[in-house]
């Protein structure tokens, strides 16, 4: 999975450029940075590879949710539609705006089920934020198609899934806007940093104003027009060292993917002798970024029994279900209502009344899933004693 793996002399030659300059922010400074503005050079690329028209650099994936749902305008009264399986992050950023998250179940995908999506939306939905979860895609094409009969817009969460495709289309340009995470376990890594992609001009140039305190960057590119702001914004500012990362970094994903995908290979072969297992469905198999392994086992029983031998061969797999930072039953502090406000926004409102309850047994398909399946991570430089390893352990729990 992480691009901390392939860390190399390419990373420290970019960072390097800015060092020699000095200039560690991505506006002004015209003079001192001798035509050095490598975030925004990243964002040029990183548009380029995913063949959007836009991107829009800030600090964290956290971020880049947080800076696309308020250039579509969620706020308070809104509920925006995501999935019960994801990382935290999906639905903190939702709360913070201000707006109610509303969990769909995860299909055979492990990412938004369709059929359920439609059942949830509601004259209160404002956005729909599917999750590319461990790597590979949703069903981008029917959640499109069903929120575009609606007129919502679809926001995609492409945190964990840098370079994946459908048939050759980048996850992330399905949508209104994609946000990508390059936070220390994604494939591609600044330490700290995040993206939006879109083709929406519009969208991109609020995304720009709001994420700089209301600067204007078009005026005057590469610096900032001080006057007339449109809005109130914040600072979701990323600096020239993580896009001086973020440039060697890209260049080195589609390579990063290829070893993945090898690696994946390996393992899903030795798995296939287990009787009852099934593969995670992929909507293009080709465009997966490999990042995880995950399959399924006949039922929870099953599952836990393999797992057990797996872990005594010191190869245990990831359970999601399991999982206190991914799965709906899992959230505790969502489940509680619990927050920093005094006053307990966002979950109580101004008139002291509860805004949102949630009910750990909300998503039963997603559980019926979630219990029988096992995740391995891939990544990209896996020793061979390790795949070995596994590949042993996982013919070794076929057997029994
Ligand atoms: C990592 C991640 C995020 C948040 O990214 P950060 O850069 O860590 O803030 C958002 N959504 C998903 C699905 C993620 O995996």
């Amino acid at each position: 999975m992480p691009g901390f793996e392939v860390f190399g002399e390419e990373e420290k030659r970019e960072i390097q450029d800015v060092l020699d300059t000095g200039v560690l922010f991505r506006y002004e400074f015209a003079e001192q940075r001798q035509g050095v503005y490598k975030v925004r050079e990243f964002e040029e690329k990183f548009a380029g590879y995913c063949g959007a028209s836009y991107a829009q650099a800030v600090t964290s994936g956290t971020a880049a949710l947080k800076v696309a749902l308020a250039a579509l305008g969620i706020g308070p009264g809104d509920e925006v539609i995501t999935q019960g399986f994801t990382f935290v992050a999906t639905w903190e950023a939702i709360l913070e705006l201000g707006a109610i998250p509303v969990f769909t179940e995860v299909d055979a995908t492990m990412n938004m089920d369709p059929e359920d999506l439609r059942k949830k939306i509601n004259p209160k939905t404002r956005c729909i934020v599917p999750v590319h979860m461990l790597g590979a895609q949703a069903r981008i094409a029917e959640i499109v198609e069903i929120a575009d009969s609606h007129s919502i817009p679809v926001l995609e969460d492409t945190a964990q899934a840098a370079g994946g495709r459908i048939k050759g289309r980048h996850l992330g340009t399905f949508g209104r806007c994609g946000t990508f995470s390059f936070d220390p376990v994604k494939t591609l890594t600044t330490g700290e940093g995040g993206m939006v992609i879109t083709a929406d001009e519009g969208l991109w140039r609020t995304m720009s104003e709001y994420h700089d305190h209301g600067h204007d960057h078009v005026v005057n590119p590469g610096g900032r027009g001080g006057e007339g702001r449109r809005f109130i914004g914040s600072n979701y500012r990323m600096m020239e060292i993580q896009g001086a990362i973020g440039i060697a970094q890209l260049a080195k994903l589609d390579m990063m993917l290829a070893e993945q995908r090898k690696n994946k290979a390996r393992l899903r072969e030795a798995a296939a002798a287990i009787p009852g297992v099934s593969f995670r469905q992929l909507v293009d198999p080709e465009g997966d970024t490999a990042t995880h392994f995950s399959f399924f086992l006949q039922d929870q029983e099953h599952c836990r029994r393999v797992n057990a031998l797996l872990q005594e061969k010191g190869c245990g797999a990831i359970c999601f279900a399991d999982n206190t930072w991914h799965y709906y039953p899992q959230w505790e502090h969502l489940l509680h209502g619990r927050s920093v406000a005094a006053g307990g926004w966002p979950f109580t409102g101004p008139d002291g009344r509860r805004r949102v309850v949630y009910d750990s047994a909300a998503l039963p398909a997603s559980a019926a899933l979630m219990n029988r399946n096992l995740v391995y991570p891939v990544s990209i430089k896996m020793p061979e004693e390790r795949l070995t390893a596994i590949c042993d352990a996982l013919t070794k729990a076929a057997a029994v």
